[in-house]
């Protein structure tokens, strides 16, 4: 049997990339029987029926380490959250919405902070640079214009897959066209597809980028609610809140209201951002108050 990752499936036949190039399978009828579908991104073992026809049987499913609803991917490991710095004005709860959503599904989060080029002075980068690396996160500005980077986001791409998640008009497909020359032809017809809207069915895919590793083909999260995700649970996705975690009601502390909350004292003392902070207050109140949809 040959190892292999789907990339692709349309009605019924996947494709897999192995190290001898992509195999066009069916998936065994058993899995039908368990209710699994297979689903793009899978690790799969294929039985190769037709070497010459490059044809296969889908023998294998490995267990999933994460499975994305948008886009419907298995196994995505990294988020690339893209903002640009203006055109269009940061959006900071949004980002942070994204983080959480990001952070739900256990993704590694990289901030690429796009258009640089259009600070002149550098003061709107070291903001927004500033406030989440204290967070914890690991932030790259970049330029599609002036090139800045985009070696850095490729390092960050290589033998992973990525998801790209951002606001449009932040440069994401820019950004993807720099990274990898081919990815025009390639995003032509996603943008096709995105334009189209609702009433298609998208498959995903994974497209495999000559920098290696594989990123998806539309962009990740596209819907932004909050629905799954309780009042509780949230502080777990601001993961600056983890070192301080000595509140008087310890576990229970939700760092709104309660006394001696070390999460508030370590923002009255700039340990964690303000704004960080706020965004969480108002996803809180918005997740309260069942107003769920972006
Ligand atoms: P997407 O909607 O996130 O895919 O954004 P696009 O890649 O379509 O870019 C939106 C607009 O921003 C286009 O007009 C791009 O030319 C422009 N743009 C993208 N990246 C940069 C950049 O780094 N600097 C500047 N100045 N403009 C950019
Ligand atoms: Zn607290």
């Amino acid at each position: 049997m040959l190892d292999g990752k789907i990339v692709k499936g349309i009605g019924g036949f996947y494709y897999i990339d192995t190290e001898n190039g992509i195999y066009e399978c069916k998936a065994r009828g058993i899995f039908r029987k368990q209710k699994i579908t297979p689903l793009v991104g899978d690790r799969v073992k294929i039985n190769i029926v037709d070497e010459e026809d490059k044809k296969g049987v889908i023998e294998e499913i490995d267990k999933r380490d994460t499975e994305l609803i948008r886009p419907p991917i298995a196994n995505v490991d990294k988020a690339l959250i893209v903002f640009a710095i203006k055109n269009p004005k940061p959006n900071l709860s949004l980002l942070d919405r994204f983080i959480v959503l990001a952070e739900k599904e256990n993704l590694d989060i990289v901030i690429v902070l796009t258009k640089v080029d259009l600070d002149e002075d550098g003061d709107l980068v070291e903001e927004l640079k500033n406030i989440y690396e204290i967070s914890g996160y690991k932030v790259i500005p970049v330029s599609n214009k002036t090139k800045l980077n985009i070696d850095k986001i490729k390092e960050e791409l290589n033998g992973n897959v990525v998801v790209f998640a951002g606001p449009s008009g932040v440069g994401k497909s820019s950004l993807l066209n720099e990274i990898d020359k081919n990815f025009e032809l390639q995003t032509g017809e996603v943008s096709d597809k995105i334009k189209r809207g609702k009433h298609t069915t998208r498959h995903a895919e994974l497209l495999k980028l000559e920098c290696g590793g594989m990123v998806a083909d539309t962009p990740g999260f596209s819907s932004l609610t909050l629905d799954d995700i309780e009042e509780s649970e949230l502080k777990e996705y601001f993961i600056e809140f983890d070192e301080f975690d000595d509140c008087r009601f310890g576990f229970r502390c939700i760092h709104e209201n309660e006394p001696s909350c070390a999460v508030k004292e370590a923002v009255s003392e700039g340990k964690i951002s303000k704004k960080r902070y706020d965004s969480y207050i108002q996803l809180l109140n918005e997740i309260r108050q069942g107003k769920r949809r972006y």
